[in-house]
């Protein structure tokens, strides 16, 4: 296909919000994709070259992308920079400095959704010498063959900042329509491959009945099962029932793990490769589970000679590395608790009650300690002795409990309320903003990610970074607020003077070299602004509940 033909109707769909009609645009245009074509085709509209769950990342530095426009269109990088600034989008600043020198140009060949994606892989594929020139070459080539549009949608696929708002409902209806299938179907096929690139194609070959027959493949990931929360033992057991399971929530990192023979793999919740970041692990599946299985595990850092838990941001030093891997498992090992199964050899499990599934791992799993073990859980009812084993799971520095309903399957893509979780909440803090950045994108005119910062003995103190939690509209207004207190600006960064106080909520408040206070939130969130304050909060009254939470624990 014309790679025109795509960005036409990338096109078209940037000039809606309304989803009726972003639906309709992309049901016609699939139903002209040749089928060979549909699955680059899918990837490409979703500005992606690789599926969703890939560990291969295309990974070009701005500087090498800064200098691929400039070959191709003879504007140099000072300037390229200068524009890419003012419009906050490296596309557009392709665009307008291609469309100078276009029309002075004539393009040869018509660029295709093929050369787009195969260019576009290759580029992670690359490694050792010569590799940098390989890369300027494969760029340049897409630039000089496309149009001034064509390079905007291509250089934000590589940015990684193609978003034209069709979310996943979107697809899953324009497939239902064009290919006349059933939504429910499609998405739990979906749901099982995480993968709209495949599923499109079932969806034009084989119809419903293709779709019907999707199971679980070793390999590709699975969308994973989330959770509810309740502020209570007594509210868990209402929501799931009695008797329940209940199991430790551990503080970890949630690692999907996918045996086949000798070969296992390991998926994060977002489902990102991290085989290679931890071998222990690999090798603990390996020791412990002899037949083919796809479970579902949380995987918790330890120190290995005090034989204690450590918090989860330590593991989290180890997620993305690619080197000093040994180094950081011998320094913070990781045992894998196992506490779901989905498939077992070649039989679907997550279909089936959680009792059976239980029952199941206990059959297949050979605990070996420190390296992978059972979740520690518990079948009660009983409220008293729910309480008890909640106290445990804090005292041994965990987060809290799940509690989960034995009879029920286990739900791909879906936070359930027959599980839940029960942990103890956080007094929320009132800090100031004393730093922003300007956002990437269609946030290219808001301010975003705010520093935040307390106060201890006059002096503001940083804590942490806050880009959640906010409406469009409280983008609009912060930035609003912001603006005329910005008093330096570097690239897109800029410091403001320390005025506004927000109140943040936050998940847990941790030790951190990062901040200037010794402490960072972790997934602080706006509550609200506080127009009646202009103080924040104490360093002091930070170190307060940072030590009460170990007291909850301890
Ligand atoms: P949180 O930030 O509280 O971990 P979440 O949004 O990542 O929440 P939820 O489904 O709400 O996910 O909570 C369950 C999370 O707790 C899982 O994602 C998993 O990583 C972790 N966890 C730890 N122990 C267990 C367990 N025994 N069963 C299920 N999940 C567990």
């Amino acid at each position: 296909m014309k790679y025109s033909e795509l960005a036409g109707m990338i096109e078209s769909l940037e000039r809606t919000t309304k989803r009726l009609e972003m639906t309709s645009i992309l049901t016609n245009f699939l139903k002209k994709v040749r089928k060979d074509e549909l699955s680059e085709v899918i990837l490409l509209l979703t500005g992606r070259v690789f599926p969703e769950y890939s560990s291969e990342v295309i990974g070009i530095a701005n500087k090498l992308l800064i200098k691929a426009i400039s070959r191709a269109s003879g504007m140099n990088a000072a300037e390229i920079i200068k524009s890419w600034k003012k419009t906050g989008d490296l596309g557009l600043t392709t665009k307008k400095a291609l469309s100078k020198k276009k029309q002075s140009t004539l393009r040869h060949e018509e660029l295709t959704t093929s050369k787009v994606i195969n260019n576009l892989q290759t580029l992670s594929r690359f490694a050792g010498k010569g590799t940098i020139d390989k890369k300027l070459g494969l760029i340049s080539e897409l630039l000089m063959q496309a149009s001034p549009e064509e390079a905007k949608y291509v250089i934000r696929t590589i940015l990684g900042t193609l978003r034209v708002g069709v979310g996943s409902g979107t697809i899953r209806d324009a497939l239902a329509q064009a290919f006349n299938c059933d939504k429910k179907l499609i998405e739990k096929a979906y749901n099982l491959l995480t993968d709209y690139s495949i599923v499109a194609v079932i969806c034009a070959k084989q119809g419903n009945k293709g779709l019907k027959n999707v199971s679980l493949s070793y390999g590709s990931p699975v969308k994973v099962m989330l959770y509810q929360k309740e502020k209570t033992i007594k509210n868990g057991f209402d929501r799931v029932g009695r008797p329940c399971v209940i199991q430790f929530k551990y503080d970890g990192l949630r690692l999907q793990v996918h045996k086949k023979g000798s070969k296992v793999m390991l998926f994060t919740r977002r489902l990102d490769n991290v085989t290679n970041m931890f071998p222990e692990v690999v090798e603990a599946v390996k020791k412990g589970i002899k037949v083919d299985c796809i479970t579902d595990c949380e995987g918790v850092g330890y120190n290995p000679k005090l034989k204690s838990y450590k918090p989860f941001q330590e593991i989290s030093k180890r997620i993305k590395r690619k080197y000093r891997i040994k180094e950081l498992m011998n320094e913070t090992p990781v045992v894998l608790y196992v506490f779901d199964i989905l498939k077992c050899i070649d039989e679907n499990y997550f279909n089936k009650p959680y009792k059976e599934r239980i029952k199941v791992l206990k059959k297949i799993i050979k605990q070996v300690p420190w390296k992978i073990e059972l979740v520690d859980q518990i079948i009660t009812g009983d409220e008293k002795e729910a309480e008890n084993f909640y106290k445990k799971a804090l005292s041994k520095d965990q987060e809290g409990v799940m509690m989960k309903n034995l009879e029920m399957p286990y739900k791909p893509g879906s936070r359930i309320g027959y599980g839940i979780k029960v942990k103890p909440l956080m007094e929320s803090l009132d800090l100031t903003i004393t730093g922003a950045e300007w956002g990437q994108g269609r946030r290219a005119n808001w301010l975003s990610s705010f520093i935040l910062a307390c106060k201890s003995n006059g002096k503001l103190l940083g804590i942490g970074k806050m880009g959640t939690g906010l409406s469009d509209k409280q983008f609009v207004e912060i930035t609003k607020k912001l603006k005329p207190l910005i008093t330096s600006e570097k690239g897109k960064t800029v410091k403001v003077k320390p005025l506004i106080i927000v109140e943040v909520g936050y998940e847990e408040i941790q030790k951190s070299p990062t901040y200037s206070s010794g402490y960072a939130l972790r997934f602080p969130r706006l509550i609200r602004f506080r127009q009646d304050k202009d103080e924040p909060d104490s360093k002091e009254r930070v170190e307060g509940i940072y030590k009460s939470q170990g007291k909850i624990k301890g």
